[in-house]
């Protein structure tokens, strides 16, 4: 329901929270968040996740802290499983390295899942969201950027989540995170706005849209992503309206769209003059 995505130098986890709170009228019955970058997690992405409200969240973080360089947050408006911790987003592929956040529907997921389990593939949740993540993984996976392996059983607690596999993946990556992404997502029917990490790829943010809205917000050597403007408003004024079948990726250095072919489109900012 809610997304909100940052990279630049400012502590991540605030920015994306309060992002999330300006979201909340948009009504949520869980909350999560995965960051990663920070030195002493070592390249791996931390997950957070807390069903009810974003104090509920808060209290998780407060418990056992994380800290990053980029990352990305969601508050669920559930429509496939119950709103549980083990649904909440951000949703892992079957590696534990990449993450998914998704406002929307895939309408063909039971389809997808099942072929996917016949490859080898464990789900932990009932979301159709999940089945993004692994979609992805299996781009990648086709690709040759990673190596086939079993899924792992991941911890369900998420407090404890470790994210990291950097012996399943080759030096010279086949395929860049996005064009995963951008293959993932023509598997997808339905409606999605998507926000994805990689642990393998850090300080970067990659973004679809199909139908639910998504923004792209130019900062100063900061960039954020967000389901709606009042969720990044704050921080900048300068937007782009992410456009149904475009993929947006975030670094750093700017931000890039692409169609879904992998085609260049202009990035086209419009000052936002009002307030939310
Ligand atoms: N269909 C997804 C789920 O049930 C996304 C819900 C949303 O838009 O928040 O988890």
């Amino acid at each position: 329901c809610g997304i909100v995505g940052y990279i630049g130098p400012q502590s991540v986890v605030p920015v994306i929270i309060e992002g999330l709170r300006r979201l909340e009228y948009r009504g949520y019955d869980s909350a999560g968040i995965a960051v990663g970058g920070s030195p002493d997690q070592q390249g791996r992405l931390e997950l957070r996740r807390a069903p009810g409200k974003l104090k509920n969240l808060e209290a998780v973080i407060e418990k056992s802290p994380i800290h990053g360089t980029f990352g990305i947050g969601h508050t669920r408006w559930a429509t496939h499983g119950r709103p549980t911790e083990e649904n909440a987003h951000p949703h892992r592929d079957g590696t534990g390295t990449l993450v998914v956040v998704h406002n929307g529907i895939v309408e063909n997921y039971v389809v997808l899942k099942n072929a996917l389990i016949a490859k080898g593939h464990k789900f932990m949740s009932e979301t159709d969201t999940e089945i993004i993540a692994h979609v992805i993984q299996d781009e990648l996976e086709l690709a040759g950027n990673i190596v086939h392996t079993p899924d792992r059983t991941l911890d369900v607690n998420s407090a404890e989540a470790v994210l990291a596999d950097s012996a399943a993946t080759p030096a010279t990556p086949a395929i860049s995170l996005e064009e995963a992404v951008r293959r993932a997502v023509k598997r997808l029917t339905g409606a999605f706005a998507i926000g994805v990490l990689s642990a393998h790829e850090p300080d970067k943010l990659v973004a679809a849209r199909m139908g639910p809205p998504a923004v792209i917000g130019i900062g100063e050597g900061e960039f954020f992503l967000a389901s709606d403007v009042p969720g990044i408003l704050h921080h900048t004024r300068n937007i782009h309206f992410l456009q149904d079948g475009e993929v947006a990726v975030l670094t750093t250095a700017g931000v890039a769209i692409t169609d879904f072919n992998g085609q260049m489109l202009p990035l086209k900012i419009q000052r936002i003059a009002w307030d939310p």
